[in-house]
């Protein structure tokens, strides 16, 4: 049977229980209409309406054909970690007990993609929550936490533990860019360009810090196309081709094969970006068993239907289109779905 599975599909709140988390003060927006404005850290933003909504989300998507969707929330526990004074690993846990409210409200065609900081190495226990007796399919982490990348040596035993457990992991933007001090706070520059900019520098350092020859069985899957990666991907190649002698080890590229060659054979991504040319793109480099079907629906309220029509109008076999909809993701995700 056909089916469309959304891997890329966020929820949050309303705020309920009042505020144990200390962070009401300032999360505080305005009402504008049924949306929210916000001004975190000097950067506004709306909150659109749809993000609350569950009821309204799940009948749009099914409206597009989706039959079931991974539910995150990117942003609540990397910001609120920065605001609260409880643990990190509180906080987290206050996040994904919230996604597990909620995909609980709809299990037949819902399940629950968790938080952690892969930089705090007691975060493995909380994954190990998530993964076990909580039933969620996966690990949405972001691709900075305030402002840190993810190929340090702290975040080492995180990688040691997503291999060889085969965790399935979904990398997503935060809300906060690296760069959003640069003029990011006009023209929603922060969302549109510095979210997919810390994407690529963080799969980009991944890739030359040889992070995935120390790790080689990774397997991550990258929102948006893998963000900006894909202009870059030839500039990642001649780096490496023309060498680094002379630059201090600490500088030095460290990967052991040409980097576009990690593209198939550790990352996978969603359509995400409502850009058909971009997708086709993706489909081209990472092939059509790395690309799965993601909407972002929610935070970013574009019909859904918008995503699927891309992908139907792809020029490549109705076989690789249902790989795309739903085969990978079953499988990447191992929902088991017939
Ligand atoms: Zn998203």
């Amino acid at each position: 049977m056909a089916h469309i599975i959304d891997i890329h599909t966020h929820h949050a709140g309303p705020p309920k229980g009042g505020d144990p988390l200390g962070v009401a003060h300032a999360m505080r927006g305005q009402m504008v209409g049924k949306n929210m404005f916000s001004d975190f850290k000097g950067l506004p933003g709306i909150a659109y309406y749809e993000l609350t909504n569950f009821q309204l989300q799940q009948e749009n998507s099914h409206k597009a054909g989706i039959d079931y969707r991974l539910m995150s929330n990117p942003f609540s526990a990397e910001v609120l970690s920065e605001i609260s004074k409880k643990p990190s690993i509180d906080v987290c846990k206050f996040c994904n007990d919230e996604i597990a409210e909620t995909v609980g409200t709809a299990p037949k065609d819902t399940a629950g993609l968790g938080t952690v900081n892969p930089l705090e190495k007691g975060h493995i226990a909380e994954a190990e929550r998530l993964l076990g007796p909580m039933k969620f399919k996966g690990l949405q982490i972001v691709t900075s936490w305030h402002g840190k990348f993810l190929d340090t040596e702290e975040a080492w035993p995180f990688w040691e533990y997503v291999q060889d457990k085969n965790v399935p992991i979904f990398l997503h933007p935060p809300r906060v860019p690296i760069g959003h001090e640069q003029q990011m706070d006009q023209y929603k520059l922060d969302e549109l360009v510095g979210r997919p900019f810390d994407t690529a520098m963080s799969v980009a350092r991944m890739i030359l810090s040889g992070l995935f020859d120390r790790f080689p069985k990774l397997q991550i899957c990258v929102a948006h196309m893998g963000g900006g990666l894909l202009p870059c991907m030839g500039r990642l190649d001649f780096g490496w081709r023309l060498g680094c002698e002379g630059m201090p080890e600490r500088a030095a590229i460290k990967c052991k094969n040409i980097p576009s060659s990690y593209l198939r054979k550790n990352l996978h991504v969603d359509i995400m970006g409502v850009w058909a040319p971009h997708v086709a793109e993706a489909v081209e480099v990472f092939g059509p068993d790395h690309v799965m079907f993601g909407t972002d629906y929610g935070p970013v309220p574009v019909d859904p239907k918008a995503h699927v029509d891309i992908v139907k109008n792809l020029k490549i076999s109705d076989a690789d289109k249902e790989k795309i909809f739903w085969k990978n993701a079953n499988a990447y995700f191992k929902l088991g779905m017939q």
